[in-house]
């Protein structure tokens, strides 16, 4: 195993030096990390076992992601959750799971072909009555939630559809949670690229703007977390 956290000297953070105490997550750590904490289902395991072999299969999320989530749905007492981006339906599951028996989620993608691979593994977890999937552009989606009254009404809400709506889906899904409610947002550190001033392309920049505008706007608490492939949460405020 590698050693440790990796300090790089030289970082200079509103003005102060110090090191970056960041652990770098090598495999045999990660492996560890796993070991010692993952509690994933058989049949969140069997799909991801069967998303594996779909040539996308980078856009699932990692496992010890979805169970940090459920465990925030947990710590909400989330009954109503919303999720931009469904794709095999893994992250969908592992929040529907942590949902009390009348809980509801709405699940907006387009693909009809990669949710009905979710469909499947919904029902067999016995939770497809608790999952409400929109196929439709999401943003069409959550204006239309919007539409029928119910802003505000949300407890958890999950991003990860294509990135250069994400400022759109940004707004919309802060309009459908509740004051105290909570926003996840996927992939807000993108590979590294968001620091990488040559990565120019579409994703990339609306992905440093989204992270921009969360990080100045004082509706919400946030923190952009070293998880995965970063993952921001914003807590609406009450007013
Ligand atoms: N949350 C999923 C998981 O953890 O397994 C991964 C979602 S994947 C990164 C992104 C999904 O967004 C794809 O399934 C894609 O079909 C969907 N998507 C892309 N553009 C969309 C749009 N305009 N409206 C709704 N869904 C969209
Ligand atoms: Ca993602």
């Amino acid at each position: 195993m590698q050693s440790g956290p990796g300090p790089v000297s030289g970082v200079s953070i509103i003005g102060v030096e110090m090191t970056n105490k960041t652990l770098t997550m090598n495999d045999a750590l990660y492996t560890y990390l796993l070991s010692v904490s993952l509690r994933e289902s058989g049949i969140l395991r069997r799909l991801r076992a069967e998303t594996a072999a779909d040539a996308m299969a980078r856009m699932q999320s990692a496992p010890e992601q979805g169970q940090f989530m459920a465990l925030l749905v947990q710590l909400l007492g989330a009954r109503r959750c919303l999720e931009v981006g469904v794709y095999t339906g893994y992250s969908t599951l592992w929040v529907a799971q942590a949902l009390p028996p009348d809980g509801r989620i709405v699940a907006c993608d387009i693909s009809e072909e990669w949710t009905s691979i979710a469909r499947r593994y919904w029902a067999e977890a016995g939770v497809a009555d608790r999952i409400d999937l929109r196929l439709a552009p999401a943003l069409e989606s959550l204006q239309g939630l919007i539409g029928a009254g119910q802003a505000g009404s949300f407890d958890f809400a999950f991003i990860d559809a294509d990135k250069e709506n994400y400022g759109n889906y940004y707004e919309a899904v802060l309009q459908l949670l509740r004051p105290g409610g909570l926003l996840a947002i996927d992939n807000t550190l993108w590979s590294g690229d968001v620091a990488d001033p040559e990565k120019q392309d579409a994703d990339t920049r609306a992905i440093r703007a989204l992270n921009q505008h969360v990080h100045a706007d004082r509706r919400v608490t946030m923190s952009l977390l070293p998880v995965a492939d970063g993952l921001t949460l914003a807590l609406k405020g009450q007013t």
